[in-house]
């Protein structure tokens, strides 16, 4: 089995991160946060420890604020509830995953605030920073983007971006799904008042968990109500973060889980890393431009995941029969309908190819010899 569908999870996980979760199980699990006892302390204590970890990779400066939540998706809605007032004017990118275009679409529905996009394919920094300062006015509140696109190779300028936020006194929410553990982010450095990130892309840890990291600035409704543990007489939840939105219990696995996920990455170069995905997504790119059943979509930004569609074949049919050679890729629209809309795929997506840690040069030959039987 060859894997190349990173960008919908990473496969497989490092064996540190399967023998923390399998420990977790079986060692400490109790309930942290929910009980004085042994094993209550020691989750909580692993707990504790993995947003120092989040907090120390991302700069984020205060473990505290680090809240977990179920992944992306749910890290993005926290950031975004209960922020906005009537009448608040929200930019978002072109190539937002629905991830970020349907909450704020749902508070635009709502008639609660206004969402406008600014583009980014085919500009270099100058022009998208050109292209955002224009559409900032004195009603906006808020630049909400993604870091990484899931299906072209593009990525923003997040520190330019959050500069420009940062000067004209706008939130800054960035989405982090696929640059995570992959590209460097410092949160202070890029002015980010919300980073939102899954421990099971980028991060190789499991599903079940992703991050919202909180700035200062930022201080959204909880999402959830409930038991955090503590202070449970008032009827509202607590203001200290991060139980104020971690109603209920965590899960501690997929936790512990990151929390090896992240020792492992302070062993790794990941600039390397980033250089070797690049390198498989170029050379993947280059002999897929070349083969006339194809087309390519390469708007050039970086980054290094791979679309592509076939001429006479629909993007579904292409995958299934990759599919069958035993190599797994993703096709359809990938939950970005904006961002194939504004690349100008056919109506039924593409084909996405993404890799990942473990994937090799041997993998694009897989990939290429089965391509060529597609006529
Ligand atoms: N944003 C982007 C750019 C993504 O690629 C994804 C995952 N496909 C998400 C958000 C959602 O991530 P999750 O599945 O962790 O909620």
């Amino acid at each position: 089995m060859i894997y190349l569908d990173n960008a919908a999870t990473t496969f497989p996980k490092p064996p540190e991160v399967a023998a923390e979760v399998a420990r977790s199980i079986s060692e400490y699990g109790g309930n942290a946060g929910h009980g004085a006892h042994a094993l209550a302390l020691a989750a909580a204590r692993k707990i504790y420890a993995c947003r120092e970890a989040a907090s120390a990779f991302f700069d984020l400066g205060a473990p505290e604020r680090v809240v977990f939540t179920q992944n992306t998706t749910h890290a993005l809605n926290l950031a975004l509830s209960g922020v906005f007032g009537i009448g608040d004017h929200i930019l978002i990118s072109e190539l937002e995953h629905n991830a970020v275009r349907r909450p704020v679409l749902a508070l635009a529905q709502k008639g609660l605030v206004s969402v406008e996009t600014f583009p980014v394919l085919g500009l270099d920094d100058d022009a998208i920073l050109e292209g955002l300062r224009a559409r900032i006015r004195p009603d906006t509140r808020a630049v909400v983007c993604l870091h990484a696109s899931n299906i072209v190779s593009a990525v923003l300028p997040i520190e330019k971006i959050g500069a420009l936020t940062h000067r004209h006194g706008l939130f800054f929410i960035v989405d982090a799904a696929q640059s995570a553990g992959l590209y460097p982010i410092s949160m202070r450095r890029a002015h980010i008042d919300a980073l939102a990130v899954p421990a099971h892309k980028g991060l190789y840890g499991i599903q079940g968990c992703g991050a919202l990291l909180l700035g200062e600035r930022l201080s959204p409704e909880p999402l959830l109500y409930g038991g955090t543990g503590a202070a449970s007489l008032p009827a509202g939840m607590p203001h200290d973060l991060p139980e104020r939105y971690e109603a209920g219990t965590l899960p501690l696995p997929a936790v512990a889980g990151l929390l090896a996920a992240f020792e492992v990455l302070e062993k790794i170069d990941l600039a390397a890393l980033a250089e070797k995905e690049r390198a498989l997504f170029v050379s993947a790119r280059d002999a897929i431009g070349e083969m006339p059943a194809f087309h390519v979509f390469a708007p050039e930004r970086e980054g290094g995941v791979l679309l592509f569609a076939a001429r006479g074949h629909s993007a579904p049919e292409v995958a299934r029969f990759l599919d069958q050679k035993g190599i797994c890729v993703r096709a359809g629209l990938h939950c970005a309908p904006m961002a194939h809309k504004a690349l100008g795929t056919p109506e039924d997506g593409a084909v996405r190819v993404s890799f990942g840690r473990y994937n090799t040069e041997r993998d694009v030959r897989a990939l290429l010899d089965a391509l060529r039987e597609i006529h």
